[in-house]
């Protein structure tokens, strides 16, 4: 024991087992918690932080522990898990919200939305496994942020326990004008949703819902060489912003020539040979609106896509299809990773941006970098319609992590230099919090900080989280 338990016995629990359960996520840290709470309301959560708060112990919020940078495992003090908070609470039909507790699996927050025929649209590929409060602390996305935003935009209200352990409520202001105080301080849900554990504990929720589309259809669409892909790509978005070509994707999704090997021995069978690369594209159509397969044809063709092994995916069953294909892509990558972690290695993931339109070039100076470090990656793909892709890396030893952890930091830097990001969508958590001052000034972490001051004067929430 490092650190002092608060007295919350009832809640609290130093049994070597349970620690030992929540001491890993995605990331391939493992880090041994002192204790580990699983309160079941938020009133519990409320008095823990008290107790906490009284004593300094460090709490570090946990949902489905699904995060790709560390950040629901910690080796200090308590990791607080929200899973058995799961309940979806109530879906208004009239005013299109839905209101749920931060431990439901987003999943099943999305169900409980369409059973009424509305839509929650954040949908990383992680929603059968992951949380709506780790969705809400991560500003999670997915392939369909392309065309409805990240989960920010969706998040209308939060009830959150601060480190004290008061309750608040943040609503978004129903205001059109408003010029009282800086931008920074008129809207706290902004504060909340993307910051990590770091300031507060989501006990709850309420999310905007939108129109269920009355059909979709997913394309996938496999290409010669990878430039080829990302020139239909970068085509597909450019048609889709001007308003041309007949095309109006909601997402515009990649697999490089090592992940799309994955997706095709997936499928099984000897689909797309020539291909070394793969778009996948949805469409949705409302009402009697329908999706114009021959624009999307044409647009394919134009850039050399293999036409006669395009895929198309109507309906439900085979949308899931579709999304059980890319979903085996980060599951076996980090599957495989696995084998190397005895010896000292495992896998490293990174997911930056670039403006979309410099999204191949990005990639090409990645490859150029990680082979200057004598590393290569294990496979890349993503959500390429927001310039934004995943690059996994299989370190097989210590020796071989630290070359790539060089390689990724200078790739991180290159980024910045396009007007990128060292984090798209799974945050700074533990494993980025050194490359964070790559992107933001002093100034602005010094803001950061200010906030977190404010809200956690002694610090106790997530530390290692964001913060150096
Ligand atoms: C196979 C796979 C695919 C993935 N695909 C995507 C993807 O497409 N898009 C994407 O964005 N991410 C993706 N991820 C990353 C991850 O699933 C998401 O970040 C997810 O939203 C995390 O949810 P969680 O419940 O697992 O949170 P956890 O991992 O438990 O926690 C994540 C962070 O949120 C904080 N947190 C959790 N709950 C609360 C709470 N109630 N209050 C305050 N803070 C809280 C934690 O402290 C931690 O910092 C993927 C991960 C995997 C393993």
């Amino acid at each position: 024991m490092t650190t002092p338990v608060p007295d919350a016995s009832h809640l609290v629990t130093t049994d070597p087992d349970v620690r030992a359960g929540y001491a890993q996520d995605a990331s391939g840290l493992r880090l041994v918690p002192d204790a580990v709470a699983r309160p079941t309301s938020a009133a519990e959560v409320a008095e823990l932080l008290r107790e906490a708060s009284a004593t300094r112990t460090p709490v570090t919020a946990a949902g489905a522990q699904t995060s790709y940078v560390g950040g629901s495992i910690a080796d200090r003090g308590i990791v607080l898990s929200l899973r058995a908070l799961d309940r979806v609470l109530d879906v208004d039909p009239i005013a299109g919200i839905v209101r749920a507790e931060p431990g439901a699996f987003l999943g099943d927050v999305k169900r409980a939305a369409a059973d009424h025929g509305l839509l929650l649209a954040p949908d990383p590929t992680s929603e059968e496994e992951s949380s709506l409060g780790g969705a809400i602390a991560c500003n999670s996305s997915g392939a369909r942020s392309l065309k409805y935003g990240a989960t920010r935009p969706h998040v209308r209200a939060l009830t959150v326990v601060l480190a004290d352990g008061r309750v608040i409520e943040v609503r978004r202001p129903a205001l059109e004008k408003n010029t009282a105080g800086f931008p920074l301080v008129q809207d706290p849900v902004d504060w909340f949703v993307g910051s990590e554990g770091t300031l507060g504990i989501v006990v709850a929720a309420e999310l905007q819902l939108l129109p269920l589309p009355t059909s979709v259809t997913g394309l996938g669409i496999p290409f010669r060489t990878a430039a080829a892909a990302l020139g239909f790509i970068a085509a597909a978005r450019s048609a889709r912003d001007h308003g041309d070509a007949g095309v109006a994707p909601r997402c515009l999704e990649y697999l490089d020539p090592k992940t799309f090997a994955i997706a095709r021995d997936f499928v099984g069978g000897n689909w797309a040979a020539g291909g070394d690369a793969y778009a996948y594209v949805e469409e949705e159509a409302f009402r009697d609106d329908a999706v114009d397969l021959d624009a999307w044809l044409a647009l394919a063709e134009g850039h050399a896509a293999l036409a006669d092994d395009i895929q198309v995916f109507e309906g439900e069953q085979s949308l899931r299809d579709a999304r059980r294909m890319r979903h085996a892509v980060p599951a076996t990558l980090n599957e495989r990773a696995m084998r190397w972690r005895d010896a000292g290695g495992r896998k490293v993931s990174t997911d930056w941006a670039v403006p979309y339109l410099r999204l191949h070039e990005a990639l090409v100076a990645a490859d150029a970098i990680a082979a200057e470090f004598g590393v290569e990656t294990a496979g890349t793909f993503g959500h390429a319609g927001n310039g934004h892709p995943h690059q996994h890396f299989h370190a097989r030893d210590r020796a071989e992590l630290a070359r790539i952890e060089q390689a990724v930091e200078a790739t991180l830097r290159h980024v910045v230099s396009m007007g990128g990001t060292v984090s798209a969508e799974h945050g700074i958590g533990k494993l980025k919090r050194q490359w964070l001052a790559l992107q933001l000034t002093p100034s602005q972490q010094g803001m950061m900080r200010a906030i977190k001051h404010e809200l956690d004067p002694l610090g106790i929430l997530a530390p290692g989280n964001v913060f150096l």
